[in-house]
């Protein structure tokens, strides 16, 4: 089977740089998924799931959002923020959606309703991700 590279990338670090075999990404329109040869593309990606195929193994990354480019070599996830689901801080995730939560429930006037949605569904989708790692096999 081909493979293609994949780059995931933040600001601050490359999360994840290898040859793999498929890339199923969070598409603002829906789930993308991504074979090497894929024709050249550049789309917003929404938070979410993001799963990798390599050699038979599948594997996780919770994404916060970003851009997504397909190139001849290479597949290039630039995201706000990324984490493989080995690297979850499960108790932190849990402490982000409860603060997120009770701003959400205080409605007040100062509470930024959308950031806070937004920083509640970055929370859901790492615990997610960490519980389907938990799941399955170590090493995901
Ligand atoms: P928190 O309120 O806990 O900081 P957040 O959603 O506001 O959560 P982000 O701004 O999305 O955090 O991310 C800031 C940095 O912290 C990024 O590098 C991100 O990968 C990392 N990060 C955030 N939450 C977690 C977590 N639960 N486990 C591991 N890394 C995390």
């Amino acid at each position: 089977m081909s493979s293609i590279r994949l780059d995931i990338v933040t600001a601050e670090r490359v999360v994840y740089s290898d040859d793999v075999d498929v890339v199923v990404a969070p598409g603002i329109e829906g789930q993308l998924g991504i074979l090497p040869h894929h024709a050249p593309l550049m789309t917003t990606l929404r938070e979410g799931e993001l799963r990798v195929r390599k050699g038979g193994e599948e594997f996780l990354l919770a994404i916060s959002g970003g851009f997504l480019e397909v190139r001849p070599d290479r597949i290039i996830v630039l995201a706000d923020a990324a984490e493989r689901a080995v690297e979850i801080d499960v108790a932190r995730a849990e402490a982000a959606k409860r603060r997120a939560e009770e701003e959400l429930s205080r409605r007040a006037p100062e509470v930024d309703t959308a950031q806070a949605e937004a920083a509640l569904r970055r929370s859901l989708i790492r615990l997610q991700v960490a519980e389907k790692r938990r799941k399955r096999k170590p090493g995901a």
